[in-house]
Protein backbone atom coordinates (compact mmCIF):
# COMPACT_ATOMS: atom_id res chain seq x y z
CA UNK A 1 0.00 0.00 0.00
CA UNK A 2 1.74 3.58 -0.65
CA UNK A 3 -0.04 5.94 1.71
CA UNK A 4 -0.14 9.68 0.43
CA UNK A 5 0.49 12.54 3.15
CA UNK A 6 -0.48 15.83 2.74
CA UNK A 7 1.53 18.95 2.23
CA UNK A 8 4.23 19.80 4.73
CA UNK A 9 3.21 17.29 7.60
CA UNK A 10 5.26 17.88 10.65
CA UNK A 11 7.86 15.11 11.76
CA UNK A 12 5.76 14.20 14.48
CA UNK A 13 2.42 13.36 12.15
CA UNK A 14 4.47 11.33 10.21
CA UNK A 15 5.79 9.36 13.40
CA UNK A 16 2.61 8.96 13.95
CA UNK A 17 1.17 7.09 10.86
CA UNK A 18 4.46 4.96 10.69
CA UNK A 19 3.92 3.73 13.88
CA UNK A 20 0.27 3.22 13.09
CA UNK A 21 1.16 1.06 9.91
CA UNK A 22 3.94 -1.13 11.92
CA UNK A 23 0.98 -2.43 14.53
CA UNK A 24 -1.00 -3.01 11.76
CA UNK A 25 2.23 -5.37 11.11
CA UNK A 26 3.42 -3.91 7.80
CA UNK A 27 6.89 -2.68 7.16
CA UNK A 28 6.73 1.45 6.73
CA UNK A 29 9.59 3.02 4.64
CA UNK A 30 9.27 7.02 4.12
CA UNK A 31 10.08 8.82 0.93
CA UNK A 32 10.36 12.51 1.88
CA UNK A 33 10.23 14.85 -1.00
CA UNK A 34 10.18 18.47 -0.88
CA UNK A 35 6.68 18.60 -0.40
CA UNK A 36 5.19 15.64 -0.17
CA UNK A 37 5.74 12.50 1.86
CA UNK A 38 4.94 9.15 1.12
CA UNK A 39 5.18 5.89 2.84
CA UNK A 40 5.40 2.59 1.31
CA UNK A 41 3.67 -0.01 3.73
CA UNK A 42 5.04 -3.38 2.91
CA UNK A 43 3.33 -6.33 3.33
CA UNK A 44 0.77 -8.41 1.55
CA UNK A 45 -2.27 -6.35 0.97
CA UNK A 46 -4.07 -9.68 0.34
CA UNK A 47 -3.83 -11.36 3.45
CA UNK A 48 -2.98 -8.38 5.84
CA UNK A 49 -5.75 -5.99 7.28
CA UNK A 50 -6.90 -2.96 4.70
CA UNK A 51 -4.60 0.20 5.73
CA UNK A 52 -7.60 2.00 4.53
CA UNK A 53 -8.60 2.90 8.29
CA UNK A 54 -5.15 4.92 7.84
CA UNK A 55 -7.39 7.90 6.16
CA UNK A 56 -9.12 8.59 9.33
CA UNK A 57 -5.42 10.62 10.61
CA UNK A 58 -5.93 14.06 8.89
CA UNK A 59 -2.76 14.31 8.21
CA UNK A 60 -3.74 11.30 5.22
CA UNK A 61 -4.34 12.12 1.81
CA UNK A 62 -4.95 8.83 0.39
CA UNK A 63 -4.05 5.57 0.63
CA UNK A 64 -3.24 3.47 -2.44
CA UNK A 65 -3.18 -0.43 -3.01
CA UNK A 66 -0.40 -1.51 -5.31
CA UNK A 67 -1.53 -5.22 -5.89
CA UNK A 68 -4.43 -6.15 -7.27
CA UNK A 69 -7.42 -7.19 -5.74
CA UNK A 70 -7.52 -10.35 -8.35
CA UNK A 71 -5.26 -13.36 -8.50
CA UNK A 72 -6.22 -16.34 -10.50
CA UNK A 73 -8.03 -14.69 -13.35
CA UNK A 74 -4.43 -12.86 -13.23
CA UNK A 75 -1.79 -12.94 -16.44
CA UNK A 76 0.96 -13.47 -14.10
CA UNK A 77 -0.65 -17.06 -12.78
CA UNK A 78 -0.99 -18.03 -15.97
CA UNK A 79 1.24 -16.37 -18.61
CA UNK A 80 -0.07 -17.89 -21.47
CA UNK A 81 -3.27 -17.33 -23.30
CA UNK A 82 -6.05 -20.16 -21.36
CA UNK A 83 -7.64 -22.07 -24.39
CA UNK A 84 -10.73 -23.44 -23.40
CA UNK A 85 -12.58 -26.36 -25.02
CA UNK A 86 -16.05 -25.61 -25.64
CA UNK A 87 -18.42 -29.16 -25.52
CA UNK A 88 -14.57 -30.87 -25.50
CA UNK A 89 -13.69 -29.96 -29.08
CA UNK A 90 -14.19 -26.39 -29.68
CA UNK A 91 -10.80 -24.71 -28.52
CA UNK A 92 -11.91 -21.08 -27.56
CA UNK A 93 -8.35 -18.26 -27.07
CA UNK A 94 -6.47 -20.10 -29.55
CA UNK A 95 -5.80 -19.57 -33.27
CA UNK A 96 -8.92 -19.93 -34.24
CA UNK A 97 -11.39 -17.06 -34.52
CA UNK A 98 -14.44 -18.43 -32.99
CA UNK A 99 -18.15 -17.43 -33.90
CA UNK A 100 -20.90 -17.57 -31.93
CA UNK A 101 -23.86 -16.57 -33.91
CA UNK A 102 -27.37 -17.13 -33.46
CA UNK A 103 -31.51 -15.42 -32.68
CA UNK A 104 -31.61 -13.06 -29.53
CA UNK A 105 -34.31 -15.64 -28.25
CA UNK A 106 -35.29 -18.57 -28.92
CA UNK A 107 -38.74 -18.18 -30.93
CA UNK A 108 -39.89 -21.87 -32.33
CA UNK A 109 -37.99 -24.86 -34.05
CA UNK A 110 -38.88 -23.42 -37.50
CA UNK A 111 -36.86 -19.97 -36.73
CA UNK A 112 -34.17 -21.47 -34.42
CA UNK A 113 -33.32 -24.46 -37.45
CA UNK A 114 -33.38 -22.78 -40.11
CA UNK A 115 -31.14 -20.17 -38.85
CA UNK A 116 -28.58 -22.67 -37.38
CA UNK A 117 -28.31 -24.04 -40.51
CA UNK A 118 -27.62 -20.85 -42.17
CA UNK A 119 -24.87 -19.95 -39.93
CA UNK A 120 -23.29 -23.67 -39.58
CA UNK A 121 -22.87 -23.06 -43.20
CA UNK A 122 -21.37 -19.52 -43.24
CA UNK A 123 -18.51 -21.07 -40.55
CA UNK A 124 -20.20 -20.17 -37.27
CA UNK A 125 -19.08 -22.97 -34.92
CA UNK A 126 -21.43 -22.19 -31.84
CA UNK A 127 -25.11 -21.50 -31.89
CA UNK A 128 -26.34 -19.11 -29.56
CA UNK A 129 -30.18 -18.58 -28.21
CA UNK A 130 -32.15 -17.13 -25.30
CA UNK A 131 -34.60 -19.85 -23.54
CA UNK A 132 -34.76 -17.71 -20.55
CA UNK A 133 -34.57 -13.95 -21.16
CA UNK A 134 -33.88 -11.08 -18.82
CA UNK A 135 -36.52 -8.26 -20.06
CA UNK A 136 -36.19 -4.85 -18.75
CA UNK A 137 -40.03 -5.14 -18.76
CA UNK A 138 -41.60 -8.02 -17.42
CA UNK A 139 -44.50 -7.36 -20.17
CA UNK A 140 -42.14 -8.61 -22.75
CA UNK A 141 -41.32 -12.06 -24.07
CA UNK A 142 -39.50 -13.70 -21.42
CA UNK A 143 -38.41 -16.93 -23.20
CA UNK A 144 -39.54 -20.17 -24.18
CA UNK A 145 -37.78 -21.75 -21.22
CA UNK A 146 -37.14 -25.54 -21.34
CA UNK A 147 -38.78 -26.07 -24.63
CA UNK A 148 -36.11 -23.46 -25.77
CA UNK A 149 -33.74 -25.77 -24.21
CA UNK A 150 -35.05 -28.41 -25.89
CA UNK A 151 -35.02 -26.76 -29.08
CA UNK A 152 -31.64 -25.57 -28.82
CA UNK A 153 -30.51 -29.15 -28.09
CA UNK A 154 -32.63 -30.22 -31.33
CA UNK A 155 -30.14 -27.72 -33.18
CA UNK A 156 -27.13 -29.36 -31.65
CA UNK A 157 -27.59 -32.75 -32.71
CA UNK A 158 -29.07 -31.40 -36.54
CA UNK A 159 -25.80 -29.41 -36.79
CA UNK A 160 -23.37 -29.98 -34.50
CA UNK A 161 -23.06 -26.23 -33.38
CA UNK A 162 -22.24 -26.23 -30.00
CA UNK A 163 -24.79 -23.87 -27.37
CA UNK A 164 -24.75 -21.08 -25.65
CA UNK A 165 -27.50 -19.83 -23.93
CA UNK A 166 -28.19 -17.76 -20.62
CA UNK A 167 -28.56 -18.78 -16.96
CA UNK A 168 -30.96 -16.55 -15.77
CA UNK A 169 -31.23 -18.01 -11.79
CA UNK A 170 -29.56 -20.06 -9.92
CA UNK A 171 -32.58 -22.21 -9.84
CA UNK A 172 -31.87 -23.01 -12.98
CA UNK A 173 -28.18 -23.74 -13.41
CA UNK A 174 -28.39 -27.57 -12.82
CA UNK A 175 -30.88 -27.40 -15.80
CA UNK A 176 -29.44 -24.93 -18.30
CA UNK A 177 -26.29 -26.97 -17.79
CA UNK A 178 -27.54 -30.10 -19.13
CA UNK A 179 -28.45 -28.59 -22.76
CA UNK A 180 -25.15 -25.50 -22.64
CA UNK A 181 -21.84 -26.32 -23.77
CA UNK A 182 -21.13 -22.06 -22.51
CA UNK A 183 -23.12 -20.65 -19.61
CA UNK A 184 -23.99 -17.01 -20.76
CA UNK A 185 -24.17 -14.50 -17.51
CA UNK A 186 -25.69 -11.83 -19.26
CA UNK A 187 -24.69 -8.03 -18.30
CA UNK A 188 -27.49 -7.19 -15.50
CA UNK A 189 -26.26 -10.31 -13.65
CA UNK A 190 -23.10 -9.52 -14.10
CA UNK A 191 -22.23 -9.03 -10.56
CA UNK A 192 -24.86 -11.27 -8.86
CA UNK A 193 -21.79 -13.32 -7.51
CA UNK A 194 -24.25 -16.14 -6.21
CA UNK A 195 -25.25 -16.61 -9.65
CA UNK A 196 -22.08 -17.01 -10.68
CA UNK A 197 -20.85 -18.76 -7.69
CA UNK A 198 -24.15 -21.63 -8.87
CA UNK A 199 -22.51 -21.42 -12.77
CA UNK A 200 -19.08 -22.15 -11.60
CA UNK A 201 -20.09 -25.29 -9.82
CA UNK A 202 -22.04 -26.35 -13.00
CA UNK A 203 -18.43 -27.02 -14.18
CA UNK A 204 -19.43 -25.80 -17.96
CA UNK A 205 -17.67 -23.02 -19.27
CA UNK A 206 -18.94 -19.26 -18.03
CA UNK A 207 -18.81 -16.41 -20.50
CA UNK A 208 -19.27 -13.41 -18.42
CA UNK A 209 -20.93 -10.47 -20.14
CA UNK A 210 -19.60 -7.33 -18.71
CA UNK A 211 -22.20 -5.20 -17.04
CA UNK A 212 -23.72 -2.12 -17.80
CA UNK A 213 -21.75 0.10 -15.82
CA UNK A 214 -18.87 -2.17 -14.66
CA UNK A 215 -15.28 -1.16 -14.55
CA UNK A 216 -12.75 -3.06 -15.73
CA UNK A 217 -11.38 -4.06 -12.46
CA UNK A 218 -15.24 -5.18 -11.33
CA UNK A 219 -15.63 -7.30 -14.14
CA UNK A 220 -12.55 -8.81 -13.50
CA UNK A 221 -13.63 -9.56 -9.85
CA UNK A 222 -16.64 -11.09 -10.96
CA UNK A 223 -14.45 -13.69 -13.30
CA UNK A 224 -12.61 -14.27 -10.13
CA UNK A 225 -15.51 -15.80 -8.41
CA UNK A 226 -16.14 -18.32 -11.62
CA UNK A 227 -12.25 -19.19 -11.01
CA UNK A 228 -12.22 -19.47 -6.96
CA UNK A 229 -15.07 -21.61 -7.28
CA UNK A 230 -12.95 -24.21 -8.92
CA UNK A 231 -14.44 -23.31 -12.62
CA UNK A 232 -10.87 -22.31 -14.64
CA UNK A 233 -13.38 -22.04 -17.84
CA UNK A 234 -13.86 -18.70 -17.92
CA UNK A 235 -14.46 -16.19 -20.57
CA UNK A 236 -14.99 -12.31 -20.80
CA UNK A 237 -17.47 -11.07 -23.52
CA UNK A 238 -17.69 -7.01 -23.78
CA UNK A 239 -21.01 -6.00 -24.80
CA UNK A 240 -21.00 -2.10 -24.50
CA UNK A 241 -21.52 -0.25 -21.54
CA UNK A 242 -24.18 2.15 -21.08
CA UNK A 243 -22.93 6.26 -21.36
CA UNK A 244 -24.18 9.58 -22.01
CA UNK A 245 -24.02 8.58 -26.57
CA UNK A 246 -27.86 7.59 -27.80
CA UNK A 247 -26.77 7.35 -31.41
CA UNK A 248 -25.91 3.56 -30.05
CA UNK A 249 -27.89 1.12 -27.93
CA UNK A 250 -24.68 0.94 -25.89
CA UNK A 251 -21.20 2.48 -26.21
CA UNK A 252 -18.76 -0.84 -27.40
CA UNK A 253 -15.82 -0.87 -25.77
CA UNK A 254 -12.96 -2.47 -28.03
CA UNK A 255 -10.27 -0.80 -25.78
CA UNK A 256 -11.49 -3.91 -23.25
CA UNK A 257 -9.73 -6.64 -25.76
CA UNK A 258 -6.21 -5.15 -25.29
CA UNK A 259 -6.62 -4.51 -21.37
CA UNK A 260 -8.52 -7.91 -20.84
CA UNK A 261 -5.28 -9.57 -22.86
CA UNK A 262 -2.65 -7.94 -20.60
CA UNK A 263 -4.69 -8.28 -17.44
CA UNK A 264 -5.67 -11.33 -17.75
CA UNK A 265 -5.18 -15.16 -19.41
CA UNK A 266 -8.63 -15.39 -19.81
CA UNK A 267 -10.54 -15.33 -24.01
CA UNK A 268 -12.08 -12.38 -24.99
CA UNK A 269 -15.55 -12.27 -27.19
CA UNK A 270 -17.27 -9.29 -28.36
CA UNK A 271 -21.06 -9.09 -28.61
CA UNK A 272 -21.25 -6.34 -31.15
CA UNK A 273 -25.06 -6.69 -31.34
CA UNK A 274 -26.13 -5.64 -27.65
CA UNK A 275 -23.21 -3.38 -28.30
CA UNK A 276 -24.45 -0.60 -30.99
CA UNK A 277 -28.21 -1.94 -30.59
CA UNK A 278 -28.24 -1.68 -34.76
CA UNK A 279 -27.30 -4.18 -37.35
CA UNK A 280 -25.77 -1.63 -40.11
CA UNK A 281 -23.04 -1.53 -37.78
CA UNK A 282 -22.28 -5.07 -36.94
CA UNK A 283 -20.14 -5.71 -39.65
CA UNK A 284 -17.53 -2.91 -38.97
CA UNK A 285 -17.82 -3.51 -35.19
CA UNK A 286 -16.94 -7.06 -36.10
CA UNK A 287 -13.61 -6.00 -38.59
CA UNK A 288 -12.39 -4.00 -35.50
CA UNK A 289 -12.97 -6.51 -32.80
CA UNK A 290 -10.91 -9.11 -35.04
CA UNK A 291 -8.41 -6.95 -35.49
CA UNK A 292 -8.05 -5.86 -32.00
CA UNK A 293 -7.25 -9.36 -30.98
CA UNK A 294 -10.76 -11.09 -29.96
CA UNK A 295 -11.27 -14.21 -29.54
CA UNK A 296 -14.07 -15.22 -30.54
CA UNK A 297 -17.63 -12.92 -31.49
CA UNK A 298 -21.16 -13.24 -30.52
CA UNK A 299 -23.69 -12.33 -32.78
CA UNK A 300 -27.75 -12.27 -33.04
CA UNK A 301 -28.82 -13.33 -36.55
CA UNK A 302 -32.48 -13.85 -37.15
CA UNK A 303 -34.27 -15.11 -40.70
CA UNK A 304 -36.42 -11.86 -40.33
CA UNK A 305 -35.18 -9.87 -37.87
CA UNK A 306 -38.24 -7.31 -38.59
CA UNK A 307 -40.65 -9.66 -36.44
CA UNK A 308 -38.02 -10.76 -33.87
CA UNK A 309 -39.62 -11.00 -30.66
CA UNK A 310 -37.04 -9.69 -28.79
CA UNK A 311 -33.61 -7.36 -30.40
CA UNK A 312 -35.26 -7.08 -34.07
CA UNK A 313 -33.33 -3.88 -34.69
CA UNK A 314 -29.87 -5.45 -34.05
CA UNK A 315 -30.08 -8.80 -35.76
CA UNK A 316 -28.59 -9.54 -39.03
CA UNK A 317 -30.52 -12.03 -41.66
CA UNK A 318 -28.68 -15.19 -42.57
CA UNK A 319 -27.65 -13.27 -45.79
CA UNK A 320 -26.55 -10.52 -43.85
CA UNK A 321 -24.47 -12.83 -41.52
CA UNK A 322 -22.91 -15.06 -44.31
CA UNK A 323 -21.89 -11.87 -46.27
CA UNK A 324 -20.31 -10.86 -42.85
CA UNK A 325 -18.43 -14.02 -42.79
CA UNK A 326 -16.55 -13.20 -46.20
CA UNK A 327 -15.75 -10.06 -45.04
CA UNK A 328 -14.16 -10.48 -42.12
CA UNK A 329 -11.92 -13.62 -44.05
CA UNK A 330 -9.01 -11.18 -45.54
CA UNK A 331 -9.55 -9.46 -41.51
CA UNK A 332 -9.30 -13.10 -39.53
CA UNK A 333 -5.86 -13.66 -41.60
CA UNK A 334 -4.30 -10.09 -41.16
CA UNK A 335 -5.12 -10.66 -37.33
CA UNK A 336 -3.02 -13.72 -37.68
CA UNK A 337 -5.84 -15.78 -36.87
CA UNK A 338 -7.79 -18.55 -38.58
C1 LIG B 1 -28.42 -11.27 -25.17
O1 LIG B 1 -27.31 -11.78 -25.45
O2 LIG B 1 -29.42 -11.39 -25.87
C2 LIG B 1 -28.50 -10.43 -23.95
C3 LIG B 1 -29.64 -10.25 -23.33
O3 LIG B 1 -27.32 -9.94 -23.60
P1 LIG B 1 -26.88 -8.81 -22.52
O4 LIG B 1 -26.94 -9.49 -21.21
O5 LIG B 1 -25.50 -8.45 -22.96
O6 LIG B 1 -27.86 -7.67 -22.65
MN1 LIG C 1 -30.31 -9.83 -27.42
Amino acid sequence: MIVVLKPNTPEGDITAVVEEIKRLNYEPRVLRGVELTVIAAIGDERTHSNLETLTVFPQVDRVMPVQSRYKLVKRQVHPSNSVIQVDGRIPLGGKKLQVMAGPCSVESEKQLLSTAHAVKKAGATILRGGAFKPRTSPYEFQGLGEQGLKLLAKAKRETGLAIITELLSEQHADLVAEYADVLQIGTRNAQNFQLLIAAAKTGKPVLLKRGLSMRIEEWLLAGEYVIANGNPNLIFCERGIRTFETYTRNTLDLAAIPIIKQESHCPIVIDPSQGAGRADLVVAMCKGAVAMGADALLIEVHPNPAEAWSDGAQQLSLDGFAKLMETLNPFIAAAGRE
